[in-house]
Protein backbone atom coordinates (compact mmCIF):
# COMPACT_ATOMS: atom_id res chain seq x y z
CA UNK A 1 0.00 0.00 0.00
CA UNK A 2 1.46 3.45 -0.88
CA UNK A 3 2.08 6.37 1.75
CA UNK A 4 -1.09 8.88 2.17
CA UNK A 5 0.68 12.11 0.64
CA UNK A 6 -0.16 13.67 4.05
CA UNK A 7 2.53 11.30 5.12
CA UNK A 8 5.36 12.09 2.75
CA UNK A 9 6.45 14.97 3.84
CA UNK A 10 7.47 13.52 7.53
CA UNK A 11 8.28 10.06 5.72
CA UNK A 12 10.95 12.32 3.69
CA UNK A 13 12.13 14.25 6.79
CA UNK A 14 12.52 10.69 8.85
CA UNK A 15 14.37 8.95 5.85
CA UNK A 16 16.93 12.02 5.31
CA UNK A 17 17.90 11.51 8.83
CA UNK A 18 18.41 7.91 8.95
CA UNK A 19 19.99 7.83 5.23
CA UNK A 20 22.21 10.24 5.91
CA UNK A 21 25.65 7.49 6.35
CA UNK A 22 23.92 5.29 4.01
CA UNK A 23 25.61 4.54 0.31
CA UNK A 24 24.00 6.11 -2.52
CA UNK A 25 22.99 2.46 -3.57
CA UNK A 26 21.48 2.13 0.09
CA UNK A 27 19.38 5.48 -0.50
CA UNK A 28 18.28 4.18 -4.03
CA UNK A 29 17.45 0.97 -2.94
CA UNK A 30 15.67 2.64 0.20
CA UNK A 31 13.40 4.76 -2.54
CA UNK A 32 12.92 1.93 -4.87
CA UNK A 33 11.50 0.11 -2.40
CA UNK A 34 9.30 2.72 -1.16
CA UNK A 35 7.66 3.98 -4.54
CA UNK A 36 8.59 1.40 -7.30
CA UNK A 37 7.31 2.88 -10.51
CA UNK A 38 6.37 5.98 -9.07
CA UNK A 39 10.66 7.05 -8.65
CA UNK A 40 12.05 8.39 -11.67
CA UNK A 41 15.65 9.85 -11.91
CA UNK A 42 16.29 13.03 -13.29
CA UNK A 43 19.57 13.53 -15.58
CA UNK A 44 21.06 16.93 -17.18
CA UNK A 45 23.64 14.05 -18.99
CA UNK A 46 26.54 15.94 -17.70
CA UNK A 47 27.27 12.17 -17.04
CA UNK A 48 25.40 9.04 -16.86
CA UNK A 49 26.90 8.49 -13.21
CA UNK A 50 23.25 8.56 -11.49
CA UNK A 51 21.64 6.76 -14.34
CA UNK A 52 24.54 4.00 -14.08
CA UNK A 53 24.30 3.64 -10.19
CA UNK A 54 20.46 3.73 -10.57
CA UNK A 55 20.45 0.80 -13.49
CA UNK A 56 22.42 -1.14 -10.82
CA UNK A 57 19.78 -0.77 -8.03
CA UNK A 58 16.37 -0.99 -9.84
CA UNK A 59 16.98 -2.26 -14.14
CA UNK A 60 14.66 -0.61 -15.88
CA UNK A 61 13.99 2.50 -13.73
CA UNK A 62 12.86 5.48 -15.67
CA UNK A 63 15.04 8.31 -15.94
CA UNK A 64 13.73 11.89 -17.22
CA UNK A 65 15.96 14.08 -19.52
CA UNK A 66 14.81 17.60 -20.66
CA UNK A 67 15.55 18.87 -23.65
CA UNK A 68 15.61 22.03 -24.01
CA UNK A 69 15.52 22.52 -27.52
CA UNK A 70 19.38 24.26 -26.98
CA UNK A 71 21.17 21.51 -25.64
CA UNK A 72 24.77 20.98 -26.91
CA UNK A 73 24.85 17.68 -29.43
CA UNK A 74 27.48 16.24 -26.98
CA UNK A 75 24.45 16.64 -24.40
CA UNK A 76 21.90 14.51 -26.63
CA UNK A 77 24.49 12.32 -27.57
CA UNK A 78 25.58 11.27 -24.31
CA UNK A 79 21.70 10.66 -23.46
CA UNK A 80 21.42 8.57 -26.54
CA UNK A 81 24.24 6.02 -25.44
CA UNK A 82 23.12 6.30 -21.69
CA UNK A 83 19.71 5.09 -23.63
CA UNK A 84 21.39 2.08 -24.93
CA UNK A 85 24.53 1.43 -22.63
CA UNK A 86 22.68 0.67 -19.42
CA UNK A 87 19.78 -0.90 -18.21
CA UNK A 88 17.04 2.45 -17.95
CA UNK A 89 14.11 3.61 -19.80
CA UNK A 90 14.84 7.33 -20.76
CA UNK A 91 12.13 9.31 -20.98
CA UNK A 92 12.93 13.26 -23.32
CA UNK A 93 10.98 15.40 -21.95
CA UNK A 94 10.20 18.94 -24.51
CA UNK A 95 8.82 22.49 -23.70
CA UNK A 96 5.49 23.46 -24.84
CA UNK A 97 7.08 25.61 -27.61
CA UNK A 98 9.77 25.36 -29.76
CA UNK A 99 12.84 27.42 -29.74
CA UNK A 100 11.43 28.91 -33.01
CA UNK A 101 7.71 29.35 -31.08
CA UNK A 102 9.11 30.39 -28.57
CA UNK A 103 11.23 33.42 -30.43
CA UNK A 104 8.09 34.12 -32.44
CA UNK A 105 5.82 34.96 -29.13
CA UNK A 106 8.63 36.14 -26.65
CA UNK A 107 11.14 37.63 -29.21
CA UNK A 108 14.73 35.74 -29.89
CA UNK A 109 17.31 35.10 -27.17
CA UNK A 110 15.26 35.12 -24.42
CA UNK A 111 17.92 33.44 -22.59
CA UNK A 112 19.96 36.60 -22.97
CA UNK A 113 17.04 39.44 -21.68
CA UNK A 114 15.60 37.14 -19.05
CA UNK A 115 16.68 34.07 -18.76
CA UNK A 116 15.05 33.37 -15.51
CA UNK A 117 11.79 33.39 -18.20
CA UNK A 118 13.64 31.53 -20.43
CA UNK A 119 14.23 28.57 -17.54
CA UNK A 120 10.87 28.64 -16.51
CA UNK A 121 9.30 27.50 -20.41
CA UNK A 122 12.25 25.50 -21.45
CA UNK A 123 13.02 23.60 -18.20
CA UNK A 124 10.80 23.86 -15.13
CA UNK A 125 7.46 23.84 -16.58
CA UNK A 126 8.88 20.96 -18.25
CA UNK A 127 10.13 19.31 -15.53
CA UNK A 128 6.68 19.85 -13.51
CA UNK A 129 4.72 18.01 -16.37
CA UNK A 130 7.80 15.15 -16.45
CA UNK A 131 7.16 14.62 -12.82
CA UNK A 132 3.80 14.44 -12.86
CA UNK A 133 3.32 10.65 -12.72
CA UNK A 134 5.58 10.15 -10.11
CA UNK A 135 5.76 10.38 -6.72
CA UNK A 136 9.42 11.03 -5.81
CA UNK A 137 12.40 11.91 -7.92
CA UNK A 138 15.96 12.07 -7.92
CA UNK A 139 18.88 14.07 -8.83
CA UNK A 140 22.47 14.19 -9.37
CA UNK A 141 23.64 17.47 -7.10
CA UNK A 142 25.81 17.83 -4.62
CA UNK A 143 26.40 19.37 -1.49
CA UNK A 144 30.10 20.84 -2.32
CA UNK A 145 28.88 21.91 -6.10
CA UNK A 146 27.58 25.15 -5.08
CA UNK A 147 26.33 27.35 -1.83
CA UNK A 148 22.48 27.06 -2.74
CA UNK A 149 23.14 23.26 -2.39
CA UNK A 150 25.26 23.11 0.69
CA UNK A 151 22.09 22.00 3.05
CA UNK A 152 20.52 20.06 0.46
CA UNK A 153 19.23 16.41 2.33
CA UNK A 154 20.25 12.99 1.27
CA UNK A 155 16.07 12.60 1.06
CA UNK A 156 14.12 15.77 1.54
CA UNK A 157 10.39 17.23 1.08
CA UNK A 158 10.47 19.16 -2.55
CA UNK A 159 7.61 21.40 -1.01
CA UNK A 160 7.39 22.80 -4.49
CA UNK A 161 6.15 19.94 -6.23
CA UNK A 162 5.20 17.91 -3.54
CA UNK A 163 7.14 15.45 -3.95
CA UNK A 164 9.86 13.44 -2.17
CA UNK A 165 12.93 14.05 -3.76
CA UNK A 166 16.12 11.74 -3.48
CA UNK A 167 19.89 12.94 -3.47
CA UNK A 168 21.74 10.11 -3.29
CA UNK A 169 25.31 11.78 -3.44
CA UNK A 170 24.55 14.62 -2.02
CA UNK A 171 27.62 13.81 0.18
CA UNK A 172 30.00 12.95 -2.30
CA UNK A 173 32.88 14.91 -3.06
CA UNK A 174 34.24 15.35 -6.91
CA UNK A 175 36.69 12.83 -5.97
CA UNK A 176 34.26 10.31 -5.34
CA UNK A 177 32.72 10.93 -8.46
CA UNK A 178 35.42 10.91 -10.50
CA UNK A 179 36.35 7.34 -8.84
CA UNK A 180 33.20 6.20 -9.25
CA UNK A 181 33.18 6.90 -12.85
CA UNK A 182 36.88 5.83 -13.40
CA UNK A 183 35.88 2.56 -11.55
CA UNK A 184 33.00 1.47 -13.66
CA UNK A 185 33.92 3.02 -17.10
CA UNK A 186 31.10 5.48 -16.72
CA UNK A 187 29.36 7.48 -19.74
CA UNK A 188 30.89 10.82 -19.73
CA UNK A 189 29.61 14.38 -21.44
CA UNK A 190 32.39 15.18 -23.82
CA UNK A 191 32.41 18.74 -23.08
CA UNK A 192 33.53 17.12 -19.04
CA UNK A 193 37.04 16.92 -20.64
CA UNK A 194 37.06 19.75 -23.12
CA UNK A 195 36.79 22.84 -19.95
CA UNK A 196 33.08 22.38 -19.12
CA UNK A 197 32.76 20.53 -15.85
CA UNK A 198 28.88 21.64 -15.23
CA UNK A 199 26.70 21.23 -18.60
CA UNK A 200 24.14 23.18 -19.17
CA UNK A 201 22.29 24.89 -22.56
CA UNK A 202 25.15 25.94 -24.87
CA UNK A 203 24.18 29.28 -24.83
CA UNK A 204 24.66 29.65 -20.77
CA UNK A 205 27.64 27.76 -20.92
CA UNK A 206 31.02 28.56 -21.41
CA UNK A 207 34.32 26.80 -20.55
CA UNK A 208 35.83 27.31 -17.02
CA UNK A 209 39.38 27.75 -16.80
CA UNK A 210 41.39 25.45 -14.53
CA UNK A 211 40.76 26.17 -10.80
CA UNK A 212 37.72 28.37 -11.60
CA UNK A 213 34.54 27.08 -9.81
CA UNK A 214 33.01 24.58 -11.96
CA UNK A 215 29.70 26.01 -11.80
CA UNK A 216 31.31 29.72 -12.94
CA UNK A 217 30.59 29.01 -16.54
CA UNK A 218 26.57 28.21 -16.01
CA UNK A 219 25.17 31.65 -17.00
CA UNK A 220 28.55 33.42 -16.45
CA UNK A 221 28.21 37.02 -15.78
CA UNK A 222 24.71 37.43 -15.16
CA UNK A 223 24.55 36.54 -10.96
CA UNK A 224 22.20 33.67 -12.19
CA UNK A 225 23.58 30.33 -10.23
CA UNK A 226 20.23 27.79 -10.86
CA UNK A 227 17.71 27.15 -12.96
CA UNK A 228 15.04 27.04 -10.54
CA UNK A 229 14.82 22.79 -10.56
CA UNK A 230 16.78 22.23 -7.67
CA UNK A 231 15.99 25.32 -5.24
FE1 LIG B 1 17.12 29.14 -21.58
FE2 LIG B 1 19.68 29.31 -20.85
FE3 LIG B 1 17.79 28.42 -19.10
FE4 LIG B 1 18.56 26.93 -21.20
S1 LIG B 1 19.83 27.55 -19.41
S2 LIG B 1 16.50 27.24 -20.52
S3 LIG B 1 18.89 28.51 -22.79
S4 LIG B 1 18.02 30.50 -19.98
Amino acid sequence: MSTPVADLPALAAQAGRDLETASAQEVLRWAVIAFGERFVIASSMGDGLLAHLASTVAPGVDVLFLDTGYHFAETLGTRDAVAQVYDVQVRTVLPLLTVAQQDARYGERLHERDPDACCALRKVEPLVRGLAPYTAWASGIRRDEASTRRDIGVVEWDAKRSMVKVNPIATWTAADVDAYVAEHGVLVNPLAFDGYPSIGCAPCTRRVAPGEDPRSGRWAGSGKTECGLHV
